[in-house]
């Protein structure tokens, strides 16, 4: 369904919980996490017949996420269930990928089709500071065990800081060298926990880019939201999002599922409908609702470094 700014709303993605089992500083406090009590999370039940609802309106890929999508127990088999809705043609997740390596094969097995792995830092020291614990050598290896199955191009994000990781910006795009790894540099969002961090932490993608400099060239790529670039005779690409300095609102194709039922129009405003009002209503209520949510959609966010837009953490969203 096209919303009012005539975009084509194609693509739900389904936070399945609000835990993690990391606590990357700017996405979440390091103690007092709150354990939603299970009743208030969507069952699986529940989100699949949100998924069977949205199809009517066009809705054909689901990307799953968190929080850490993988410590919620059960969702090889919720991904089982999605793959079995007709007209959804393609499932994929975001992860921090700690716990790819025992879980990617049973997850392609249950029709996963993409991962996208957010790894901030090549070094295992300030990988486990920013994460406040994370270990490095879990998610390299859930990275190998992603290009073993073949799941390629394989999208790394790199959430860039100032102060914390920007010298790390040519390692990262020197892994697009030999493998088919994409690797995306996202600006710091002023969101959540990252909202009260001094405006000198942001990093523009420009001046990642000119910090790269004459080394790549750009990459053509239509309906995405980073801008792509190459190194000479790379298998994979280096892109770069930037929520910030340049939205790409007016190509947004997205509607955000949280995990305790609300449809989120966009990332960067509290608007939020409710789904579990009408959940034990019939299919077509369903879709009615999330119909309302794609009209509802705001021409574009008015998030700035002065400007922030939203209460919840970008973990309770899902990125
Ligand atoms: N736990 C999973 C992961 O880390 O990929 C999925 C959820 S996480 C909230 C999704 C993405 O949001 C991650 O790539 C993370 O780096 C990004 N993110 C979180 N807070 C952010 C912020 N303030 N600015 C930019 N990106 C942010
Ligand atoms: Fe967890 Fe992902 Fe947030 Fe890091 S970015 S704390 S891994 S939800």
């Amino acid at each position: 369904m096209a919303d009012r700014y005539h975009r084509n709303i194609t693509y739900m993605r389904i936070s399945v919980t609000d835990l993690c089992n990391m606590r990357c500083q700017y996405c979440m406090p390091e103690y007092g996490v709150e354990k939603k009590p299970h009743e208030e999370l969507l069952s699986f039940e529940e989100i699949v017949a949100i998924v069977k609802a949205s199809v009517p309106l066009g809705i054909e890929k689901i990307r799953i996420t968190g929080g850490e999508p993988l410590v919620r127990n059960g969702i090889i088999g919720l991904v089982e269930q999605i793959k079995q809705v007709d007209g959804i043609k393609e499932i994929a997740m975001t992860t921090n990928g700690s716990l790819l390596k025992k879980m990617a094969k049973p997850l392609k097995e249950a029709g996963l089709t993409r991962f996208n792995i957010s790894i901030d830092s090549l070094d295992p020291a300030r990988y486990k500071e920013i994460t406040r614990g994370g270990n490095l050598s879990d998610v390299l290896e859930g990275i190998d065990t992603v290009l073993d199955l073949g799941m390629t191009p394989l999208k790394l994000n790199t959430v860039v800081i100032g102060g914390l990781n920007d010298h790390e910006v040519s390692d990262f795009a020197a892994m697009t060298i030999d493998r088919p790894i994409d690797v995306r540099f996202i600006e710091l969002m002023p969101v959540g926990q990252a909202s009260q961090w001094a405006k000198e932490r942001f990093i523009s993608n420009e001046t990642l880019l000119d910090r790269l400099g004459l080394m790549v060239t750009e990459v053509a790529e239509k309906g995405s939201p980073a801008k792509y670039f190459r190194l000479p005779g790379a298998k994979g690409r280096i892109g770069f999002i930037n929520p910030i300095s340049h939205h790409f609102c007016h190509e947004c194709n997205r509607l955000r599922l949280t995990s305790d039922g609300k449809l989120k129009p966009c990332l960067h405003s509290n608007e939020e409908i409710d789904l579990r009002t009408v959940l034990n209503k019939p299919e077509q209520q369903i879709t009615r609702v999330i119909a309302q949510a794609i009209d509802h959609k705001p021409e574009k966010h008015q998030l700035d470094q002065e400007n922030i837009c939203t209460t919840r953490n970008m973990c309770q969203i899902g990125g």
